[in-house]
């Protein structure tokens, strides 16, 4: 072996522990995020950080998630093969990517054009064939496409957004979080069943907040 495919084994092996580490224990999931290299993912200054357990700064002033969080959410959403998945916050792609190894189908939405076209890039190079990202305010969902298996929502909200609630399937599950502030969020978790809504709250998270409407370049 070379001493880059060296270390570059070892980086995985390193990824793969943090996330296990972390509680991301579902096979499934960690196959997915074994397949997806985070690197094409973060371009310029940060991209030799790709696999360390961390968030990053991304273009428009907005984050990649932390693989671990990336984990935990896509866990608790008990994505199915069969499934039809609705994120709202594209960002870099990357979650969006991670959910397209487990799901049937996935649409991102993002409030930045410019993260839309850059995200869409990465999935044609990735051969990444079943997402249709959409530039929008995904705090609206996207009613023509409606009804979705699962939801994930990777900006912070007070409340989960009613449009979305209404846009789950009966026996789906939404993952979110949500908070009234910059410091006190909670990823909340919402079975949709035939007689309501169930909440579970899990860990606490940093989100950057939803926002209403188009982003300057939107
Ligand atoms: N899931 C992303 C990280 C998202 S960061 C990843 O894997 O990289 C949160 C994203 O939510 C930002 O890109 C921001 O532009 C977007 N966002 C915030 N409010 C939004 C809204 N109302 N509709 C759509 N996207 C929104």
């Amino acid at each position: 072996m070379t001493d880059e495919a060296a270390s570059t084994a070892e980086r995985k092996m390193q990824f793969l522990y943090a996330l296990r580490s972390k509680g991301v224990t579902d096979k499934r999931v960690l196959e997915a995020m074994e397949s997806v290299d985070r690197g094409p993912f973060i371009t310029g200054l940060f991209s030799e950080r790709a696999y360390e357990d961390m968030p990053l700064p991304i273009a428009c002033g907005q984050t990649i998630s932390q693989p671990s969080v990336v984990g935990l959410m896509t866990q608790a959403l008990e994505i199915t093969p069969r499934d039809k998945v609705l994120e709202i916050g594209t960002g870099s792609g990357y979650q969006a990517a991670i959910l397209s190894k487990l799901a049937r189908r996935v649409y991102t939405i993002d409030r930045h054009r410019r993260l839309v076209h850059e995200a869409r890039t990465i999935f044609q190079n990735l051969d990444l064939v079943n997402i249709t990202a959409i530039t929008g305010d995904g705090s609206y969902g996207l009613a023509e496409q409606a009804p979705f298996d699962r939801i994930i929502v990777t900006a912070a909200a007070e409340d989960p957004p009613g449009p979305l609630l209404a846009q789950l399937k009966e026996g789906g599950i939404m993952v979110l979080p949500v908070g009234q502030s910059d410091a006190v969020q909670h990823l909340i978790r919402v079975r949709k069943t035939a007689t309501g809504l169930e909440y579970d709250e899990m860990r606490s998270v940093r989100f950057v907040p939803l926002l209403e409407g188009l982003g300057k370049d939107g």
